[in-house]
């Protein structure tokens, strides 16, 4: 790229169809159920249908495999303009695009691929990441989950939480260790079918996220096969370090229409303009306004 396109922040033609598209869906599908379904603790499932319909579940799958096959941008465009009806929504597509699409499609296998990511990019399958752990979330390497060779399947033990979204989730991408004193070089990355036998999701009972349906979830003996291991044994903190940049990057711009949607709510129970002009008039020089 030359030096004068990276001064260049206009979106292209398509990125503003993109932004179009998505402030459009969002305040005509999701704004306006947003204070109901907050009442009734409601989960937006068939809103999760429509979004894969539109593409927003797989923003940057490319199309042989059912995404959208969008640039990282779109993705933020998307994830902003949703963001600004709705945190749940948009939490939806920053969980399932952002670490288990992109470990599926830049290290899964094509059985993988096709089992997973093509429904998952459609929206007919949704998924949820499962790497905290009670005893902490920012020092992944110190995971307690375990995960046992038997056969050709791995048995995992242990406990995650803060699993957002993770009853409605079809599958989980989930870390667990092979052998703890291997440190980083033990994890491993598996996709974990749910329900499994052994293995109970149970929600958090927040006081605020309610919708969000962060859960814990328990192994206990859960089997999974080795073709759900995702790369190779060990590689499991390689493929967070490469992916998880665009969760981060989702969760900023959803950040960003979450306070643009902060700033229009406060902008209209402002005075106009010229109210607080008139004001300032009355207010002798060098003297604090108030405002
Ligand atoms: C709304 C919400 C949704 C979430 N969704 C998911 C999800 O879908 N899947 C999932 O797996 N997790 C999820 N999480 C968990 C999230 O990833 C963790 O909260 C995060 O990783 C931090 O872990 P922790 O809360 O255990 O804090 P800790 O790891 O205990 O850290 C607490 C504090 O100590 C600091 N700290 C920790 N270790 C060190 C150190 N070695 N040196 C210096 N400082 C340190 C941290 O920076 C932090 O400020 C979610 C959390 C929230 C709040």
């Amino acid at each position: 790229m030359r030096p004068e396109e990276l001064r260049n922040f206009e979106l292209t033609d398509r990125q503003k169809g993109v932004r179009a598209m998505a402030k459009d869906f969002a305040q005509q599908e999701i704004l306006p159920n947003v204070q109901q379904w907050e009442k009734d603790g409601r989960y937006p499932k068939d809103i999760v249908k429509k979004m894969g319909e539109l593409g927003m579940l797989g923003v940057f799958v490319p199309e042989r495999y059912g995404g959208a096959g969008l640039d990282y941008l779109s993705y933020g465009i998307i994830c902003e303009e949703v963001a600004y009806a709705d945190w749940v929504c948009a939490s939806i597509i920053s969980v399932q695009n952002s670490l288990v699409e992109s470990g599926i499609l830049n290290f899964g296998t094509e059985k993988q691929k096709q089992r997973y990511l093509v429904p998952l990019a459609k929206g007919e399958m949704q998924a949820s990441s499962a790497l905290t752990e009670p005893s902490g979330g920012t020092d992944l390497v110190a995971l307690e989950t375990t995960a046992r060779r038997n056969g050709d399947s791995y048995i995992l033990n242990g406990q995650k939480t803060f699993c957002s979204h993770a009853s409605h989730s079809n599958v989980y991408f989930t870390l667990a260790t092979v052998d703890k004193s291997l440190g980083r070089k033990g994890i491993c990355a598996f996709l974990v079918d749910n329900p499994s036998p052994g293995m109970v999701v149970n929600p958090l009972n927040m006081s605020t996220m309610k919708r969000s349906n962060i859960a814990q979830i328990f192994f206990d003996d859960v089997r999974v096969s080795k073709e759900n291991l995702l790369g190779e044994e060990g590689l499991g903190m390689t493929i967070v370090g490469a992916t998880l940049s665009t969760g981060r990057y989702s969760v900023a711009a959803r950040c960003v229409g979450q306070a643009q949607a902060c700033l229009d709510a406060v902008l209209s129970y402002a005075p106009p303009e010229s109210d607080i002009r008139a004001k300032r008039k009355r207010i002798p020089d060098g003297k604090a306004d108030g405002c």
